[in-house]
């Protein structure tokens, strides 16, 4: 882990009005896809944890934000300039693929809502040729963000406010009218009750309990 390192942001890329790509100099840091940094603003005792947006073939380092209303930081964060230092602690944290499982060939089930889609980027990046399935659930068609990461084969949009998706309805409602793979391994990315319900319904559709990895953000 290097700690406190500091790494020169390079570009903000907005992806909706509230959503935002932070591109910043990668220094060489080492992570395995699915992990997260703890970043703030060089100075600042603030900080908070990203998931890693990037794969581990990219040059510069990438998390996916979403400002918070009132949020302390995800807000501020947006307002640097190019060239402004940024502090980041990390890699953290033990929300990664088993190399041995993608030696296997196993499939995997990644369930995010919103910015959680994030370490599944970075995994689907990092991992050419990985049999995955994304169901990603958001409110509105517009927040499909960088959709074009993906095997459109793979990834299912679940809006739950408009029509414009895959899917007319919440994530977890999209879990109870369909059928999975009970050898499949899942990972779960995003708000809590998403994750406690989503979890829930799917070792109730028999995948077991031990198949089931999370990363919650609130
Ligand atoms: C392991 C981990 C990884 C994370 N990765 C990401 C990521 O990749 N992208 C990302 O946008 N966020 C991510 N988060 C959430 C992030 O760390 C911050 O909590 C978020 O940016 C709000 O910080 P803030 O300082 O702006 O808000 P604060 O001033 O800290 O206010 C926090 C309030 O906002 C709520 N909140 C936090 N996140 C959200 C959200 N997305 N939508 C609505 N309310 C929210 C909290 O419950 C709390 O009530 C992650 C959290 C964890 C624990």
């Amino acid at each position: 882990m290097n700690d406190n390192n500091k790494h020169k942001l390079q570009a903000i890329r907005q992806l909706t009005d509230t959503t935002y790509v932070l591109e910043m100099e990668r220094g060489g840091m080492d992570f395995k896809p699915g992990q997260h940094i703890l970043l703030g603003y060089n100075g600042d005792i603030h900080k908070r944890e990203y998931s890693i947006y990037s794969g581990t073939g990219d040059e510069k380092l990438e998390v996916l934000i979403k400002e918070v209303e009132d949020g302390l930081v995800s807000k501020h964060l947006r307002q640097l300039e190019k060239g402004t230092l940024l502090e980041v602690e990390g890699p953290l944290g033990f929300f990664a693929i088993e190399p041995e499982l993608i030696r296997q060939k196993r499939k995997f089930l990644f369930i995010a809502s919103g910015t959680g889609i994030a370490p599944f980027r970075s995994m689907v990046r990092s991992y050419p040729g990985l049999d995955y399935t994304i169901l990603h659930g958001v409110k509105y068609a517009h927040e499909a963000y960088d959709k074009k990461s993906y095997n459109p084969d793979r990834y299912i949009l679940c809006t739950s406010r408009d029509n414009g998706g895959d899917f007319h309805g919440r994530v977890t409602e999209y879990i109870r009218q369909h059928d999975f793979d009970k050898d499949a391994i899942c990972y779960f990315c995003g708000n809590f009750n998403m994750i406690r319900d989503a979890m829930r319904l799917l070792e109730e559709k028999g995948i077991p309990a031990e198949h089931l990895h999370a990363e919650v953000y609130f």
